[in-house]
């Protein structure tokens, strides 16, 4: 009844593309409509915050964030609870 997600698609399974290093399909953790694979989290858990590679993982979950704010498929709409 109630499309939370709004991501559905007609063609079936999605498979799902990690945000970071853009891999598809494989295990990792779904956030919201976003994906990380394992291998990126397992990145992000163990990268400190005066690596370099920080500020990359950063300014990927910051488009991130600005994508579910921006995106009306993803804003709460009537079906929200
Ligand atoms: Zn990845």
């Amino acid at each position: 009844m109630c499309d939370m997600e709004g991501q559905q698609s007609s063609q079936g399974t999605p498979v799902p593309v990690c945000m970071i290093c853009e891999q598809v399909g494989g295990e990792g953790i779904h956030i919201l409509s976003q994906f990380i694979c394992l291998e990126c989290e397992r990145e992000i858990v163990n990268t400190g915050v005066d690596d370099d590679l920080y500020d990359y993982f950063v300014e990927r979950m910051r488009a991130l964030w600005r994508d579910i704010a921006s995106d009306p498929d993803t804003a709460p709409g009537p079906c929200y609870l």
